[in-house]
């Protein structure tokens, strides 16, 4: 990393930004910071000259944290997010916060009220769409102005955009990068997650944010991370899994290709292929749109104009207090905000959000009988013959442009659920898992037990 490269990246934000809408707020002050840096020759910092995106619902101090939504519009937090500290106190300079979805809900990167990021692989002109939620993190990277990014990854939206861009994009086991500062979408499911165009650098990242931090109360505890580190095994020879339940018959061809590809260039390499059952999986969709509005009616309940970003005026004048303020969310939320009132509603709450939680356990101990790490978390027996990973595609399609998924949303707001097919059973069980690029805007997952994060990280690096 010199300070050269990261000045001249910095000098192709400007048209980057005005072709693919990568940023909803530029650091104007990034090549001072960086000069700062280089002149302080004695800090030997680990991410030293290089430059990140940060998704807009990470807090930052001195830059708007707006979850790209008008309700925040021009909230500046008091602190800024333990990722963000982790990430300064190492060198970074922040570019800009990422565009993305309002509030993280979404999978094309189209409903932010800063308008759509759309797909650096592709000319601007062709409005072909960078997947979401973190579209602005995916597009950062692949555009190159950057040299990592930061997203979040309740659903799908690190995975999901970093397929769609070729980039590498990581969801770490939950738990492991705090929460603390990152503005909640459904805090069960909410992971921060690293885009990056290597996998060394997703190392470096991630190692260096992979810390218990007391001030997230779903932060793994020392003690657990510690059995991580006893339990995983540097192993020769792989077992890994093709599970049946992710093979779609409608996926493009190039898709089934690339992955038999793969499976034989690991074969070759000597590793070991066996085909695996997780027959919850065909719940995860509706589980996780289930449970996700629900946690989200939660935490979007404090946008009322009283203590954060926007107020209507006329909330005051026409004394219907709060509803002129809360209609500035953007349809999309507005949606799961109905849904999720929907699902907790008494009537409901029982055949629904009961259910869902009792069948988000199944899917769990599914994955426990097929991975031969223990789930620490569960206590389940483990399967001493079961696989080290998984492998799945990412998507189900290659991305679209705007227009089409506008006129797909028209038609049902549900059609673009199904993007995030491939994605949400890891996010429900919480378990560690990468997008390697396999193509042009196609990637694939490698996905392994909680905790087993870096045995999955080694994977990477023999299908790379
Ligand atoms: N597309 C999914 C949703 O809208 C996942 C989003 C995410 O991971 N933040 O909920």
């Amino acid at each position: 990393m010199s300070i050269k490269t990261a000045l001249s990246r910095l000098q192709q934000i400007p048209e980057i930004q005005s072709r693919y809408n990568v940023f909803t707020y530029v650091n104007e002050r990034a090549s001072s910071q960086l000069e700062s840096i280089d002149k302080n020759t004695t800090a030997d910092k680990p991410l030293n000259y290089t430059l990140a995106a940060i998704k807009d619902n990470i807090a930052t101090k001195n830059m708007p944290s707006t979850c790209a939504s008008k309700i925040l519009d021009g909230y500046m937090s008091p602190f800024d997010a333990t990722v963000v500290s982790l990430l300064l106190e190492a060198g970074t300079v922040i570019a800009g916060k990422a565009n993305m979805d309002e509030f993280g809900m979404g999978s094309a990167g189209i409903h932010s009220h800063f308008g759509p990021t759309f797909n650096p692989l592709f000319d601007h002109k062709d409005r072909v769409i960078a997947g979401g939620s973190s579209s602005g993190s995916a597009a950062a990277v692949a555009s190159g102005v950057v040299d990592f990014a930061l997203g979040t990854d309740t659903g799908g939206s690190v995975r999901l955009p970093a397929s769609y861009t070729s980039t590498f994009g990581f969801k770490p086991s939950y738990g492991r990068l705090s929460r603390h500062g990152v503005i909640s979408y459904a805090q069960s499911l909410d992971t921060v997650g690293v885009f990056a165009n290597d996998l060394s650098m997703i190392d470096r990242v991630f190692s260096l944010l992979d810390k218990h931090d007391k001030k997230d109360p779903t932060s793994l505890s020392e003690e657990l991370r510690h059995k991580f580190t006893s339990l995983t095994t540097k192993r020769k020879t792989l077992r890994i899994g093709i599970p049946e339940e992710f093979s779609q018959e409608s996926v493009p061809a190039e898709f089934r290709a690339a992955m038999t590809a793969i499976i034989k260039r690991l074969m070759k390499k000597g590793h070991e292929v066996y085909p695996v059952s997780i027959p919850s999986v065909k719940n995860a969709l509706s589980i996780y749109y289930t449970l996700s509005p629900a946690e989200a009616v939660s935490n979007l309940s404090r946008y009322d104009g009283v203590r954060y970003g926007y107020r209507a005026e006329s909330d005051v004048e026409d004394g219907t207090l709060f509803t002129p303020t809360r209609s500035a969310f953007g349809p999309e939320v507005q949606n799961r905000i109905i849904l999720g009132n929907y699902n907790l509603c008494s009537e409901s709450f029982k055949n629904n959000y009961i259910k869902a939680q009792k069948l988000r356990v199944q899917l769990i101990n599914d994955f426990d009988r097929a991975f031969r790490f223990p789930n620490v978390l569960s206590g389940n027996s483990v399967n001493k013959d079961g696989v080290d990973i998984m492998l799945s595609l990412t998507s189900t399609s290659f991305p679209t442009t705007y227009d089409e998924v506008v006129s797909e949303e028209n038609k049902n707001p549900l059609n673009t659920y199904i993007n995030d097919i491939f994605t949400m059973p890891m996010s429900l069980c919480g378990l560690p898992t990468m997008t390697v690029p396999a193509g042009h805007a196609f990637g694939i997952q490698v996905f392994s037990q909680h905790g087993n994060d870096y045995e999955l990280l080694d994977a990477c690096s023999e299908i790379d």
